[in-house]
């Protein structure tokens, strides 16, 4: 079966194969990782393995801390202005979705927040041209979703922001082709889509921005103190973590990001082309801002959605259901999806319009 889910997401096979193999006994220890203390010099290693691995497939320099946290991008909605909206500071967001819509919601709680752009009045269908975002002077950073997971909406660009941090919430488009680290403050993802389980938050974030939390910030949510403590104040979300490692490792065997990125761009382009060549299927997003690992569709009956799903599942096309919010149907393909994974679904999209178009 082939598994398009927007996430928690298809994880690479051979990962699984290899964290099957490990799990009861790891590396001989008699003991599963899951079992292992955090501080134990084993898994000290693994886990400064995956950050060095993650390291170089992004080409992450030592201006930049990462951080292997918990809570969710849904965390990070919070924890992004409570570490970087002093007192008094405004910050610029820019709305082209659900998810930014609910970290703008969210940061509403800490300070005063511009939405310096907004695609709400095309259904999200574009991303607003940075000439015409209206910014702040003095913005404590500018916050961004560069792939929005249920619109399928992903910017061809990286904003121009002079000297304001420009912090991005990658969590489906992390690892899904090279983007120059340097040119961000602050970029966070959830696991769940191209890194590993969830339960496992990444964060990656420029060292000048650590320490500027105001006391009354809890512990937990304190950059400076996780970075201090690399990743274990409290007990990390191990198992999480190492199999995290496993994908960096199986990303470094494919070529890397690079690799990955022309896979990926095949991948999307060919089942956009299907789908545009077809009346029977439609896509609502402007060309140039299509994403590459969330490609929503639907079909011009809309009373066949339910026989188009039954009947994939029963092909072995699995969670081709559109995000509840805007029905449809939506295909995840992101870095553990195959190719010939794609070409199942168009294979099986052709044959159901066939029969019923
Ligand atoms: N941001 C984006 C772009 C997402 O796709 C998601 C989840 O799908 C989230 C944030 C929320 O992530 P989490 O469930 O890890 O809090």
């Amino acid at each position: 079966a082939y598994n398009f889910c927007a996430g928690p997401a298809a994880l690479p096979t051979a990962v699984l194969e290899q964290a099957q193999q490990e799990m009861l006994d790891y590396q001989g220890k008699g003991l599963s990782i899951m079992e292992m203390s955090h501080r134990d010099q084993v898994f000290v290693e693994l886990a400064a393995r995956a950050e060095q691995d993650l390291r170089d497939l992004m080409g992450i320099s030592d201006d930049y801390a990462v951080l292997f946290l918990q809570g969710g991008a849904s965390t990070q909605f919070a924890m992004v202005p409570m570490n970087l909206l002093g007192e008094g500071q405004s910050a610029d967001y820019i709305n082209t979705g659900q998810w930014s819509k609910k970290a703008i919601k969210e940061a509403g709680r800490y300070g005063r927040i511009n939405v310096a752009a907004s695609s709400e009045d095309t259904h999200f269908t574009t991303v607003p041209p940075q000439d015409t975002w209206q910014r702040s002077d003095n913005a404590a950073y500018l916050h961004y979703c560069p792939n929005e997971t249920i619109g399928g909406l992903e910017y061809s660009f990286i904003p121009e922001v002079g000297d304001t941090p420009l912090v991005a919430d990658m969590s489906s488009t992390i690892l899904s082709r090279p983007v120059d680290v340097n040119r961000f403050g602050l970029i966070y993802a959830g696991a769940q889509k191209n890194i590993g389980p969830a339960g496992l938050t990444l964060v990656i974030v420029r060292k000048d921005l650590l320490g500027r939390a105001a006391d009354s910030v809890p512990a937990m949510l304190n950059y400076q103190i996780h970075a201090d403590n690399d990743s274990m104040y409290n007990t990390p979300p191990t198992y999480a973590w190492y199999l995290a490692g496993l994908v960096f490792q199986w990303l470094k065997k494919q070529g890397g990001v690079g690799s990955m990125a022309q896979i990926n761009q095949r991948k999307a382009e060919k089942l956009y082309g299907f789908i545009d060549n077809s009346d029977f299927y439609s896509n609502p997003v402007e060309k140039i801002s299509r994403s590459w690992m969330n490609v929503p569709f639907v079909l011009a009956d809309d009373s066949l959605d339910k026989a188009f799903l039954a009947q994939a599942e029963q092909a072995g096309l699995l969670n081709l259901k559109g995000h509840r919010s805007v029905g449809g149907m939506r295909a995840s393909i992101y870095n553990a999806v195959p190719e010939a994974a794609v070409d199942a679904l168009i294979a099986f999209m052709a044959d159901f319009e066939k029969r019923n178009g």
